[in-house]
């Protein structure tokens, strides 16, 4: 689908910030502004149906095979550790590429990209990427996180992010303070939120969730976490996540979340093609089933954006038979990039033609655009909310 209209919002980083744009309902006394907002006086408020944002990130999921299904140049054992191809031709092959998308990623396909705008399809000319150097998971996290390349972080270290993330900006506005929330796989996690300073809830996937209302069913999942041997050093299986996670936000309420699964990375470093295409349908499975919660839900349903997108490309396949399996600097293509949003204030444009390139920097600014806020103003160094995902009701 061509893109083509102006959307207002390309001026979204000259507006000001405003407060009480999360009052459900016109408010009858202004609520306090937030600390690090002030609103003008001859400003409008933003008109917006979202409450709630929710970022959703597969980590290290190819454009490619969100865009084109399964690839079939990886099925055997060199490129994908593939020796009998039969079950990933049964599951993952189909003649087109739009039939292996949908076969591969269902939810994706038939709801996101239906309802919402997808971004980053090379195949279509509108190409997304990544702005840091490095792309690996930390600095691509804080760039998604914050919205612009940190120096400082240039790899998967353990070294409190330095920069404030736009959900403890978020956290720290009234509205929303004790409402914002990460579920994450890996336990790197608490250090690019900077818990020490944020003091966010953030789970790591490994060790038990304590925070929050806890119920019986997430205390079973802390014992299976702890009780299920670890593949990877630092991250468990996306599972361990997800069913605490649905299971938290049904009891618990939050507002802003963010939602990281990892399979999708861990397998492809093994080169597993099998096991990857598994995780990114399984991760598809998973968007499916938030998405069904929060539509049945009156706090959620219909007041909601949710942004899906991925951390970094992969290495190219296309020049070098296994490369997909490593990513970063040294792996031309792991810059390239992905990003789909859907909500009530996101158009249904679908899937993005012919579009300038996007970049992972424009996510935080998203994220705070779609509650009514300006994260850039907060954040200079921050890239602008993206092209026509949030727009004004006409
Ligand atoms: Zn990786």
């Amino acid at each position: 689908m061509m893109f083509t209209k102006t959307i207002a919002l390309l001026a979204a980083c000259s507006i000001a910030s405003l407060a009480g744009a999360f009052q459900s309902t016109p408010a009858t006394t202004p609520p306090t502004p937030p600390v690090t907002t002030a609103k003008p006086a001859d400003a409008d408020p933003p008109v917006r149906k979202t409450r709630n944002v929710i970022l959703c990130v597969a980590d290290g999921l190819r454009w490619q095979d969100v865009f084109t299904g399964a690839d079939e140049t990886l099925f055997n054992e060199v490129a994908g550790k593939i020796k009998n191809d039969k079950y990933v031709r049964d599951t993952y092959w189909r003649s087109t590429p739009e039939e292996r998308r949908e076969t591969l990623m269902p939810f994706f396909w038939s709801v996101v990209a239906k309802n919402g705008i997808v971004y980053g399809d090379r195949t279509h000319n509108a190409p997304g990427r990544v702005t840091n150097d490095y792309a690996v998971s930390y600095p691509g996290y804080a760039e998604l996180f914050c919205g612009f390349p940190e120096p400082v972080i240039k790899e998967n270290k353990r070294i409190y992010n330095p920069n404030v993330t736009v959900f403890e900006w978020l956290n720290n506005m009234k509205e929303l303070n004790g409402r914002v929330v990460a579920f994450t796989t890996w336990d790197l996690f608490p250090w690019i939120l900077n818990v020490e300073r944020s003091k966010l809830p953030v789970d790591d996937g490994i060790k038990p969730c304590k925070f929050g209302r806890i119920t019986p069913r997430i205390e079973f999942i802390n014992r299976l976490r702890a009780e299920t041997p670890r593949r990877w050093g630092g991250s468990h299986f996306d599972s361990m996540t997800f069913h605490v996670m649905t299971e938290w936000v049904e009891v618990n309420r939050p507002r802003v979340m963010f939602f990281g699964l990892g399979e999708t990375d861990e397998w492809a470093h093994e080169t597993d093609y099998e096991k990857y295409l598994d995780a990114a349908r399984r991760t598809d499975q998973y968007w499916k089933e938030l998405w069904d919660l929060i539509q049945k839900d009156p706090q959620y349903k219909d007041q909601t954006t949710i942004i899906f997108t991925c951390d970094h490309g992969r290495g190219d396949n296309t020049k070098s038979p296994d490369d997909w399996s490593n990513h970063g600097a040294k792996h031309p293509g792991s810059d390239q990039w992905w990003v789909a949003v859907m909500g009530p204030d996101t158009p249904p444009a679908g899937l993005i033609s012919d579009h300038q390139m996007v970049t992972q920097s424009q996510v935080a600014a998203t994220i705070a655009w779609a509650l009514g806020q300006d994260w850039c103003k907060q954040e200079p160094r921050a890239g602008k909310p993206l092209e026509g995902a949030i727009v004004e009701p006409k």
